[in-house]
Order: C-alpha cells, then structure tokens, then sequence
C-alpha cells in the first residue's frame, strides 16, 4: 500500500514511516506539492482534514496527515489549534515558548496535553485517529533534541523534557506514536 504523508517535517516524516512498516510513505516532495496549505480551521480536527483533502482533492491519491496542538490547562486549553503561530504568523517554536512561559509565570498548575488528530483519505473514505499525552510544562527551556514545545513539556511519569529524550524515547510515548499506531492498527486490519 502507497500513502502520502501530508507534511514537509521531516522529524514527522521518519517517526511515521518507522511505524508503519508495511506501507510506502511518500511525501509532498514526491509528488512536487511546494506550497503552503493554510490552517484555517478551529480545531485540530479541521485543520488535519483539510490538509488531508486538499491533497486528496488535488492529486487523487489515498493520504493521510496530521495536526498537533499542545493544550495548557492554566490558558484555558491555548496554545491548542495556534500552536504553530502562537507568538504571531511568523513566530518560530522560541517565540512561542517564550510566550508559553511568560503567560504562565505566576503559575502553579503546570499540567498540559499534547494532542494529535490524523485524517485518513483511503478509498473515498474518511477516517479519524487520535492520541495524546499529559505532561507538565517545565520553567524554563531544558534539553536539545526534538523540536517545537518539546523543551519545555515533561512527560507524565518523567523528570526530563521530551528535548532531553532521545528521538527513540520520546516516540515510544508520544501523541503521535498513539495515534500512528491506531492508524497503523486500522491499516493491518484492512
Ligand atoms: P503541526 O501539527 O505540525 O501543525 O504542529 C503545530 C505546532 O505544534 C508547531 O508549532 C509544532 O512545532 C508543534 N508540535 C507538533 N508536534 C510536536 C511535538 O511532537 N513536540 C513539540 N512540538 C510539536
């Protein structure tokens, strides 16, 4: 089975493909897709659909994609569905944890999720698939690896950032590893 992999992270991209070993991921770079899809929806949800469609409108290919928010219990669920464009449309992951922690400096209830929501096209269908993890959210930045908030989320059960885990580590537990493997799951049983 082929399937595009709607994304241009390349992080994603070999923690997807190391997953789901009986399928040929391609990506957008494989079928010379450059362009930015806009996120304008309200909810992971949306967003994760509509990248998938587009795509799956466009080039008539079974695809799957994902959105990803972290949600912070003390900001009400944000950054959530603006996780990306937290600290404005051309903040990059510094900014937005420079945000993150700012808004929370006074704050005791550290507790966060990160959340994935993955969008199959397979066969004309639609299908939904989603994983998540809790975790706290650190004072200050710790660790080098990953990348996004991942230096700034502890998971539960952890004294150490998803930064400081090796990319292994983190993709034992983490939100997408949850949901690839439902996708994953869905896909042997097919
Ligand atoms: P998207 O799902 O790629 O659109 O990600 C939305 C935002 O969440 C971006 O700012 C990413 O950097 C961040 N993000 C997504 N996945 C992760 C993760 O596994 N760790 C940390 N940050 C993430």
């Amino acid at each position: 089975m082929k399937l595009c992999f709607v994304t241009n992270n390349k992080n994603k991209l070999s923690e997807v493909s190391s997953i789901l070993k009986n399928v040929k991921i391609i990506s957008l770079e494989d079928i010379s897709f450059y362009e930015d899809i806009l996120e304008t929806g309200s909810s992971l949800k949306e967003n994760s659909e509509l990248k998938a469609k587009c795509i799956y409108e466009k080039f008539n290919i079974d695809c799957f994609a994902d959105d990803t928010g972290l949600e912070i219990d003390f900001l009400n669920g944000e950054p959530g569905v603006y996780s990306a464009r937290y600290a404005g449309n051309r903040s990059n992951s510094k900014d937005n944890i420079d945000l993150v922690l700012k808004k929370m400096k006074n704050s005791k209830n550290r507790n966060a999720h990160f959340r994935t929501i993955i969008t199959l096209y397979l066969d004309s269908k639609v299908y939904f698939f989603d994983g998540s993890v809790s975790g706290t959210i650190s004072y200050k930045p710790i660790g080098n690896f990953g990348f996004g908030y991942d230096s700034i989320f502890i998971p539960q059960g952890y004294d150490i950032t998803f930064a400081q885990m090796s990319g292994e580590a983190k993709n034992k537990i983490s939100h997408r590893k949850k949901a690839i493997e439902k996708l994953n799951m869905f896909l042997l049983n097919k």
